[in-house]
């Protein structure tokens, strides 16, 4: 199998109004592909769309080489797709543990326990009993991550994990996704700024206005092909 995912002409719409025409995407096993463009440009919907959030023709969208179009989100976790979503969205009146055993709600076998992932983040087994809403943003975001990481996924999704951090911290949290690669794992990451994408990622995908602008290998791609692709100057 080359491919992990993939879509093939994905369409998208809210109600009436069409958000994606037609996007042609693929990621192989172990790879980090990072995807950009301007607000409104469909990332977002992207995710959605491959996460059974909007439904999608079957064909449109394959995993592991089956068609998953449409599926339901419960059931495309099931499948070993995880998200990790925009704005981190903890359980407030839980612990960092209590959060973190939430994302084994839907488990799958795989190497990802509390343990493993407090290996990864050992400042979340230090604040376990405390509240998530009692840590700082970057912790916040490794919780997040970590509870995607029980469901012992394939591929994780993360839509603009770095919204809001500080540099290092956002450095922090992506040499920990350079890891969890290395453990087996494949990443998609929606990111708002282009050169952490560029630097994180093997592959670059940049939406505009629904349609992707411009693909390729990370390294390759100059800052004037970007700013092309992104702005469509
Ligand atoms: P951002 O960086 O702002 O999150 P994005 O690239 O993720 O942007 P989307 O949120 O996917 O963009 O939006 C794509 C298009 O779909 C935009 O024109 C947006 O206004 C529209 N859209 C998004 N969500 C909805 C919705 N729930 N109902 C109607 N239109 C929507």
């Amino acid at each position: 199998m080359s491919q992990l995912l993939s879509t093939h002409g994905l369409k998208a719409w809210y109600g009436d109004f069409q958000a994606l025409f037609g996007i042609d995407f693929e990621i192989r096993p172990q790879e980090i592909v990072a995807i950009i463009g301007a607000n409104g440009a469909g990332k977002s919907t992207f995710l959605k769309a491959i996460t059974g959030v909007l439904s999608a023709d079957a064909e449109s969208v394959r995993f592991k080489g089956q068609p998953i179009g449409g599926r339901r989100p419960h059931r495309v976790v099931a499948d070993g797709i995880a998200m990790v979503p925009e704005g981190r969205r903890l359980f407030p009146s839980l612990s960092v543990e209590e959060n973190l055993r939430m994302g084994a709600y839907t488990k799958r076998p795989g190497p990802w326990t509390l343990e493993k992932i407090y290996g990864l983040f050992p400042v979340l087994k230090e604040k376990r009993k405390a509240p998530g809403t009692a840590l700082s943003g970057g912790q916040q975001q490794m919780v997040a991550i970590g509870r995607a990481l029980m469901s012992n996924p394939e591929l994780l999704i993360c839509d603009e994990i770095s919204l809001g951090l500080a540099p290092a911290v956002i450095k922090e949290i992506y040499v920990a996704l350079a890891e969890i690669a290395r453990n087996g794992l494949t990443a998609i990451v929606v990111e708002q700024d282009v050169y952490t994408a560029q630097r994180v990622s093997q592959r670059l995908y940049c939406f505009q206005e629904g349609r992707v602008s411009l693909r390729g290998n990370s390294s390759d791609l100059t800052h004037e092909q970007i700013s092309h692709a992104y702005f469509g100057v």
